[in-house]
């Protein structure tokens, strides 16, 4: 049980040094209610917590995770769809300026649809019960990378797979049209990050010309 106590510590220590020495601040938040200005769509992976990765606060971000952080489609069939649920409220009750799609290197979620892949060209498709139809979001940027590089190995498709999937996310952010209509109207900005977790990079999606550039040149700090 020590990997819960260990959880239980951590809350001590953070009730001892973030909410008693903040406690107006939290205590702003409950009066006002929240008003982040940034979603951030990232994976449920346990080493790409977004927050912890860019420093920021209580009341700051409004988190989605799901296997690799991906964003369907919108579809209005009346099925249970967590992450649109998730956008909705971001959008139209919170009223978010930006939505950051936050890709990673070493995606599992991506690696497993790479080798679904491989493994269904073999003859040997996997089965899961819900993991391999969720990744299917992701299938448009696979088919890409299989057409830009079909000699590479899974390694390496996987990591261009991770970044064409962010775009795929993005794309797939604008058939909700109250996320369409937002950003036509300047009020919302969609962004593509992607965190290097071998590098301890961060980069950013130029949209001048479709590449990954450290965000620090997209974003200069001041
Ligand atoms: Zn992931």
């Amino acid at each position: 049980m020590d990997e819960i106590t260990k959880l239980i510590s951590g809350f001590r220590s953070f009730r001892r040094e973030n909410f008693t020495d903040n406690r107006s601040r939290f205590q702003d938040l409950v009066r006002r209610g929240q008003s982040p200005r940034i979603m951030i769509i990232a994976c449920s992976d346990s080493r790409v917590d977004p927050a912890i990765v860019t420093g920021a606060e209580p009341g700051d971000l409004f988190v989605v995770r799901n296997v690799a952080n991906l964003v369907p489609p919108c579809q209005g069939d009346g099925h249970h769809h967590g992450t649109s649920a998730a956008l909705e409220y971001a959008v139209r009750s919170l009223g978010v300026a930006h939505i950051i799609v936050f890709g990673h290197a070493c995606c599992g979620g991506i690696r497993a649809l790479v080798e679904s892949g491989v493994e269904s060209e073999n003859g040997e498709p996997g089965a899961t019960d819900f993991v391999g139809s969720w990744m299917e979001i992701a299938r448009p940027a696979y088919d890409e990378v299989v057409r830009a590089m079909p000699g590479a190995g899974v390694a390496e498709q996987a990591a261009a797979c991770e970044k064409l999937g962010v775009k795929t996310s993005l794309a797939n952010l604008e058939t909700f049209p109250w996320i369409a209509s937002a950003v036509a109207a300047g009020d919302l900005h969609l962004h593509g990050w992607y965190f290097d977790i071998v590098e301890g990079a961060l980069c950013a999606l130029d949209a001048e010309n479709g590449e990954f550039r450290p965000a620090e040149d997209l974003f200069p700090l001041a």
